[in-house]
């Protein structure tokens, strides 16, 4: 196994000579904090002064905190959202201590969970309880509620984003009511739900179809870039899950697969992702004004790259850990449009953008019908385009958007984009049926921010 690393230092000097606050440390005094705590997302983006934070210790804390609150009030998960979803002077509300298993059934497989649960501290009870998540995005520190709400997906164009899972939820509304939803019980109100950026009410606990726990084999297998383009429709057709990645100036990337297996719990030796995040920008830093000597260094380096196979369990074997910081803009394209888009964005990309270098992301997920959902009534291909937490985004992101906007993308909740409430409106047909249902719970918009005011 070729050290990257050195190798890859190695080769460019012969050739030219960070974070939220932790609501946890909040949520041991429990009570709203005072104005002088400040709010950041993961990427420290964005930021505000609220004039309190609070973490309930249950959910008639929570009632109590929504009744009594002056002003706005918003949920925050784990902070990893890029877009002005959070932000506010008002009240932010973390249910970090309302987190775990609450209840499953094993002839359904369903699993009610607290809201506040992260990603990565359910996989082992689930297990336990002889249960399995559908699918999961590439990290695991996000919460049940900050993924829902906004419609976060992994890959796969046979499973849907981790909203379609959802087969009840509770939620406490702007007057501090507790409201139940499921298909049979307040339906408007439970499609409108799955998806709703925190702007019904605070969500308590969901309800979850579940699968019986699983194995998956991971195989990371590095290619040239035309090769990916010719056979990416046909892996993400035949695997459970696929995904690409594509190097900027390299001409190259990996595909990504997982699939059931019955095959013993083992890993090949591992590349640190983060160190080659860490490469690719050291390659920019000292590359950036000779692309095709970048190129030249990058795919011989990567072409000595040896392939990865991890077998585990399921919830083990999705996520990544993202030590580097970026910000991100990913649009969700119909299918059919994916890897022409893919095309463009490369070709946009290398002919303007030298400074990039975090790898493309580019995945497949099943269409869906709820409303606010990106995926709604089309299977997409969801492209993804990342900058270095301490660049400015703005320039790239401009230049790429308008190829997803040109194949009428939808961006993801979660991320940077620069729609409009008109753009939103013309995107998604169920708009207005949202936007109903909205008023009808939230009627004083007690739960909007000035971004979320501007949306609906
Ligand atoms: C490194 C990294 C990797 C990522 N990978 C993926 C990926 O693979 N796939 C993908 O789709 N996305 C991905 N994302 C985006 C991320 O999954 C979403 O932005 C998600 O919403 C973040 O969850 P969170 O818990 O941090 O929620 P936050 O960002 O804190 O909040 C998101 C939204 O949820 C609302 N909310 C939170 N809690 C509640 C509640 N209890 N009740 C009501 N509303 C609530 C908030 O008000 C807000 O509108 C990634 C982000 C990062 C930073």
């Amino acid at each position: 196994m070729i050290k990257r690393r050195n190798l890859l230092g190695a080769m460019v000097a012969a050739a030219v000579g960070s974070q939220a606050v932790p609501f946890q440390a909040l949520a041991a005094a429990g009570k709203a904090q005072p104005r002088s705590i400040p709010w950041r997302n993961w990427s420290g983006s964005q930021q505000c002064l609220p004039t309190a934070r609070s973490a309930p210790a249950n959910v008639a804390e929570l009632q109590e905190l929504i009744a009594s609150a002056s002003g706005t009030v918003r949920a925050v998960g784990a902070g990893h959202s890029f877009s002005p979803l959070v932000p506010t002077d008002g009240t932010i509300v973390s249910l970090s201590r309302l987190s775990g298993l609450i209840d499953h059934d094993p002839k359904t497989l369903q699993a009610t969970l607290w809201a506040g649960s992260r990603l990565g501290d359910i996989g082992q009870p689930l297990e336990t309880a002889g249960q399995a998540l559908i699918n999961m995005p590439d990290i695991d520190e996000q919460t049940l509620a900050g993924c829902l709400s906004t419609a976060t997906h992994g890959t796969g164009i046979g499973i849907g984003c981790m909203s379609t899972f959802i087969e009840g939820l509770q939620l406490v509304d702007a007057r501090g009511e507790l409201v139940d939803c499921d298909a049979s019980n307040n339906p408007e109100l439970f499609q409108a739900a799955k998806v709703s950026l925190g702007t019904l009410g605070v969500i308590s606990q969901v309800r979850l179809q579940n699968v019986a726990p699983y194995r998956l084999r991971r195989e990371t297998v590095w290619r040239e870039f035309e090769e990916i383009m010719e056979i990416a429709n046909d892996m993400a057709d035949t695997h459970r899950n696929f995904e690409f990645f594509y190097i900027p100036y390299s001409g190259m990337g990996f595909t990504d697969t997982h699939d059931l297996t019955d095959e013993p719990i083992g890993s090949t030796e591992k590349i640190d992702s983060n160190d080659s995040v860490e490469d690719l920008k050291m390659a920019r830093d000292w590359l950036e004004g000779s692309p095709k000597l970048r190129e030249l260094i990058l795919s011989s380096t990567v072409k000595m790259l040896s392939d990865e196979v991890t077998v585990e369990s399921s919830w083990k074997n999705y996520a990544n850990e993202r030590n580097v910081r970026f910000n991100e803009m990913e649009y969700h394209l119909p299918r059919e449009h994916g890897l022409q888009a893919m095309r463009e964005v490369r070709e946009v990309l290398e002919a303007n953008h030298p400074e990039v270098f975090f790898p493309i992301e580019v995945r497949f997920v099943k269409g869906d019908d709820i409303w606010l959902s990106p995926f709604y009534q089309r299977d997409t291909c969801s492209i993804a385009v990342h900058r270095y937490f301490e660049d400015d985004f703005k320039p790239y992101f401009k230049s790429i958007e308008p190829i997803f906007r040109k194949y009428n993308g939808r961006p993801h909740w979660g991320k940077l984009n620069t729609l409009t409430r008109d753009d939103f409106r013309k995107l998604y047909p169920r708009w207005n049926d949202f936007a109903e249902v909205r008023n009808t719970m939230d009627p004083k918009g007690r739960f909007l921010n000035p971004y979320l005011a501007g949306l609906f």
